[in-house]
Formats: C-alpha cells, sequence, structure tokens
C-alpha cells in the first residue's frame, strides 16, 4: 500500500495550491491581454453624424457613438 508521511501531504497539497494559483494569474494576464486596449488607425472611429473620433476595443464588432450614441458596425470583419 502507498503510504504518504503528513509532512510530505502537506508539501504536496501546497504545491498543489500554488501550482493552481500560477495557472489563474497565467489564465488573467492572458485574459486582460485579449482585452487590451490597442491604438491604431483601423480602430479609430468616426461618428457619421457627429463627426466625433473615437477608438474602439479590439474584440468589439459594434461601436457606439460615445458622445450621439449611434451605432455603427466594424467594416472589414
Ligand atoms: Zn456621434
Amino acid at each position: 500500500m502507498f503510504t504518504i508521511e503528513p509532512q510530505t501531504g502537506f508539501v504536496l497539497y501546497l504545491l498543489l495550491a500554488l501550482g493552481g494559483l500560477c495557472v489563474a494569474v497565467v489564465y488573467e494576464v492572458y485574459r486582460t491581454e485579449i482585452r487590451r486596449w490597442t491604438l491604431s488607425k483601423h480602430r479609430l472611429r468616426r461618428c457619421t453624424d457627429c463627426n466625433f473620433t473615437f477608438v474602439v476595443a479590439r474584440a468589439e464588432t459594434v461601436a457606439r457613438c460615445p458622445r450621439c450614441r449611434k451605432v455603427s458596425t466594424m467594416r472589414g470583419r
């Protein structure tokens, strides 16, 4: 039969907990990178009604003008 000493069990439990924490941190950094704002020319939108220029997030497919609230779709996607 396989037996584990209490000290060894504690160390294994601690390593598993730290490993899970590391996985959670890596996942959160990955999620943050996906949603990060980038400044590029094709992310700029100009409202056709009020001529207000604003930046759209990378994951957004539909943008709403922050000034007049008109909805515009992203072209080329
Ligand atoms: Zn507008």
